[in-house]
């Protein structure tokens, strides 16, 4: 065997972050489990509660306690958010392979055999959702995103909103060694990967509830994603605010000459236009605040230091995981 192959998968570890899907619970556990069995090798798949509020964590439980089922429980004690839900299934599983899914059934786990396929000579295999079933809103924004990270990380990856993804176990031991508190996984995943490839899989809509993903949420995973990715903003920061001020200062010598030239009557009629530059001023001065704001909010998260998550109860696994499940 060359010694750039990749080592063959043993066992495949599917997890998936759960945050009051009690609806969606009893069809993905029989849907993953059926799309499991048909792989060759061992499985085993985590539920990891981030925090529900309604019968979620329950269901997980007798789920895992069924005779000869094949699911973990992994309870947090509050709601953490999606990926560090995820960081917590990353810390206690015990496969080679790690499928990560979202739990409302918009990514088919029919489509997890097909990862694993892919997965035998890749180290991180993404997807880009074929028919992607989500309001025009969000798909503008992740266009958006999607435009920003190529820019950046000059990774060809073109959907990194889909959660349906595959692993390789050193690039999950990689993750879980990053002590940065706000995560985007997928991208995370990118800068350990060797490699990486995308395979086309099916989207549905959500079938039951609502996006767990409310307005400030969603910016909020967006400010995690650029601030995950890139310390460049801060550096634009410093380039637009020189380029404004210089503007600034251009445009003063300008109003003094207009002044002496044309006398003080022009100058009166010229007090809107200061206005105007002012409240310009202002503006590109609270944008500039509010990103170095963001920065200092997850440097002052990162500096607390407190764990990413706290479980509270792993059901279905040997105790041999539990002790080392609360890492950061
Ligand atoms: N989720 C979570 N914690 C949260 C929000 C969401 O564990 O705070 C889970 C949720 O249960 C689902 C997945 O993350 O399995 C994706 O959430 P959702 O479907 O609401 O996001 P969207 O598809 O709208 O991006
Ligand atoms: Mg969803």
């Amino acid at each position: 065997m060359n010694r750039l192959d990749m080592p063959p998968i043993t066992k495949v570890s599917v997890v998936i972050p759960v945050y009051n899907e009690e609806e969606s619970l009893p069809e993905l556990i029989a849907r993953t489990t059926a799309a499991c069995d048909r792989l060759t090798c061992d499985y085993e798949i985590l539920l990891v509660d981030d925090g529900s509020s309604d019968r979620s964590a329950t269901l997980m439980i007798e789920a895992a306690e069924a005779p000869g089922s094949r699911v973990v429980a992994v309870i947090l004690n509050r709601n953490y958010g999606q990926h560090s839900a995820i960081m917590a299934g990353f810390g206690n599983v015990s496969g080679d392979l790690i499928v990560t899914l979202d739990a409302d059934l918009q990514n088919p786990p029919e489509e997890i055999p097909h990862l694993v396929e892919v997965a035998a000579n890749h180290d991180v295999v993404g997807t880009i959702r074929a028919n992607r079933r989500d309001s025009l809103f969000r798909k503008t924004a992740s266009r958006m995103i999607n435009l920003l990270i190529k820019r950046t990380t000059g990774k060809a990856m073109s959907d990194y909103g889909c959660m349906l993804r595959a692993y390789r176990r050193p690039i999950v031991e990689a993750m879980l060694n990053c002590h940065e508190r706000s995560t985007f996984i997928p991208i995370l995943a990118n800068t350990f990967a060797r490699r990486a490839t995308e395979v086309e899989v099916h989207h549905a809509e959500r079938e039951h509830g609502e996006s767990k993903y409310s307005f400030m949420k969603l910016i909020n995973l967006m400010y995690d994603l650029v601030t995950c990715l890139t310390t460049t903003p801060l550096r634009l920061l410093s380039v637009v605010g020189s380029v404004i001020a210089l503007g600034g200062f251009s445009l003063t010598v300008l109003l003094l000459a207009l002044r002496l030239f044309f006398g003080p009557i022009w100058a009166a009629g010229g007090v809107f236009t200061l206005f105007a530059i002012l409240f310009f001023f202002i503006g590109a001065q609270f944008v500039a605040m509010g990103l170095l704001g963001e920065y200092i909010g997850r440097i002052y998260n990162d500096v607390r230091a407190r764990p990413r998550y706290f479980i509270h109860t792993i059901v279905g696994q040997d105790s041999r995981f539990a002790a080392q499940g609360n890492k950061e």
